[in-house]
């Protein structure tokens, strides 16, 4: 249901689908505005199930338990796009669900996102549909997308779900490892960097735009992002915001949507789209009057948005994997008691088992008066060595 224009008010309660730590932010978010949160999340431990009004600890496609979260709430939210789309169309019939299930619909397939995205005009690296043997021995060399990643059109995150592959016997034994489900094959891009737009939008196609963030990886997880002015050109800045616009427009999104952009030397491509508050957002926690899980209240509450946004227009972010409590075996915990100072922010996310490539928590560090970028970008040399070494 997406047709009820008027706003729910506090304290009546909102629900989320997925309790990690972007449902975490969310309900810290809804209850300071004064609304109840509703998690349902099949995690006991879930970091947003630990805090909320009410932890549902049951499976996304429980019919029991969607019932219970419609008797609870009167909207409703998600955290991740593999919610099963079945689960969101059964919820709309009778409660308000923003994003709505066919925008995550798309967002959840990188077959149907690519689809979409071209199909609206948006520009999209070089990429063929890879769902069958047949469509596998079609592809050859001169398809010029060697080098290239295949990657599932489902279910993947922090690069979960790829493969790097060279050549074409590489990639029919990473189809195989795959049991042959469904994937693009993308040509591997040589990026000069790659950035994030994140925007809210309302009901009535209102919207707002964070500022863009630049962002590194490593090993295909989000190591850090940053905010400063003039980070890339101008021109492309106001390029990369109408697109992320247009793609909102384009699926009537009401909520917050991340887009993920790839700048190359052969202009701007739309990686992919996430249709929540994404991980490169997290500055805006520190950083902004309103963040971006604020903002997803907002939209999903039917209120207007919050514009006036950042009080740190430079900022950086670390994330914090499960790795780095594999670093020292001797100590309890990273020797977070040390990263203490003027704008540094430590967020964990209540996460008891640390894993490999697990996000843990972030740092977030706020350029203060007269700091500049480079500033911020040596304290956080600074808090990796402190962190890192032994
Ligand atoms: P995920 O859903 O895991 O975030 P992405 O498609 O965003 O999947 O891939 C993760 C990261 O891998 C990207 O942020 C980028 O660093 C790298 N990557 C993915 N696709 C390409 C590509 N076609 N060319 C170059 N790098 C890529
Ligand atoms: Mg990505």
């Amino acid at each position: 249901m997406q047709s009820k224009p008027e706003k729910i008010m506090p304290a009546k309660s909102l629900g989320i689908l997925g309790g990690g730590q972007l449902g975490r932010f969310f309900t810290i978010a809804a209850q300071k505005m004064g609304y109840s949160v509703v998690v349902l999340d099949p995690d006991k431990q879930s970091p947003a199930g630990k805090i909320a009004d009410k932890h549902i600890c049951k499976s996304y496609d429980d019919l029991g338990a969607l019932d219970e979260l419609r008797a609870y709430c009167t909207a409703v939210t998600t955290e991740f796009e593999n919610v099963p789309a079945e689960t969101l169309q059964y919820l709309e019939k009778d409660i308000i669900v923003r994003p709505s299930s066919k925008a995550i619909s798309i967002a959840q397939n990188r077959i149907n996102e690519k689809d979409f995205l071209k199909k609206c005009g948006i520009p999209v690296g070089p990429y063929v549909v890879i769902d069958s043997i047949e469509s596998l021995s079609s592809i050859n060399e001169k398809h010029k997308i060697f080098p290239g990643i295949l990657k599932t059109a489902q279910f993947g995150y922090d690069g979960k779900g790829q493969i790097h592959v060279n050549n074409k016997i590489e990639l029919e034994t990473a189809f195989k490892n795959f049991k042959s489900v469904p994937c693009t094959f993308e040509l591997k891009l040589n990026l000069d960097c790659e950035f994030s737009i994140v925007l809210a939008r309302t009901f009535n196609g209102d919207v707002m735009v964070f500022p863009l963030i630049r962002n590194h990886h490593e090993s295909g997880i989000l190591d850090c992002s940053s905010i400063h002015p003039n980070s890339i050109a101008e021109i492309l800045e106001n390029h990369a915001i109408k697109l992320a616009k247009k793609i909102a427009n384009e699926l009537s999104y009401v909520g917050v949507m991340a887009v993920e952009f790839f700048l190359s030397t052969d202009g701007i491509f739309v990686n992919e789209i996430a249709p929540r508050p994404h991980n490169s957002g997290h500055f805006s926690i520190d950083a902004c009057v309103y963040n971006q899980f604020d903002q997803q209240v907002l939209t999903l509450a039917g209120d207007g948005l919050k514009k006036e946004v950042t009080k740190f227009p430079i900022s950086l972010m670390l994330n914090l994997l499960g790795d780095l409590w594999f670093r020292n075996k001797n100590l309890k915990e990273p020797k977070f008691r040390m990263i203490t100072g003027p704008g540094i922010n430590l967020h964990l996310y209540g996460k008891e088992e640390p894993r490999i490539g697990r996000k843990m928590g972030h740092i977030t560090i706020l350029g203060l008066k007269n700091e500049s970028q480079k500033d911020v970008s040596k304290k956080a040399e600074a808090i990796r060595k402190i962190l890192w070494e032994n």
